[in-house]
């Protein structure tokens, strides 16, 4: 049986195959949940479900959408949002 602390549920078990073929388990911190839209809620597509250990070594265009508030606001809310001119400066 492995030591008490790997047996929490707060990690997650993964399968991985090592270079010599075998197959480990290894035991990882869970993935955050989704990045969602600061207006609506709603979960952001082209938003990376990783911890930041992971999300340090992506570059940054991987890890939000390019457009203005690409990353906080879903595209819906921010075309609804230039039209009412809710967000200043733009
Ligand atoms: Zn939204």
């Amino acid at each position: 049986m492995v030591r008490p602390a790997l047996r929490s549920r707060s990690l997650r078990r993964v399968q991985r195959r090592t270079p010599g073929g075998r197959t480990v388990t290894r035991y990882e911190r869970r993935r955050p949940g989704p990045a969602r839209c600061a207006r609506c809620g709603r979960p952001l597509a082209g938003v990376p479900r990783a911890r930041p250990s992971v999300l340090r070594g992506m570059s940054r265009t991987s890890k939000r959408p390019e457009r203005p508030y690409g990353g906080v606001l879903c595209p819906s809310c921010l075309a609804e949002a230039l039209r009412e001119s809710i967000i200043r400066g733009l």
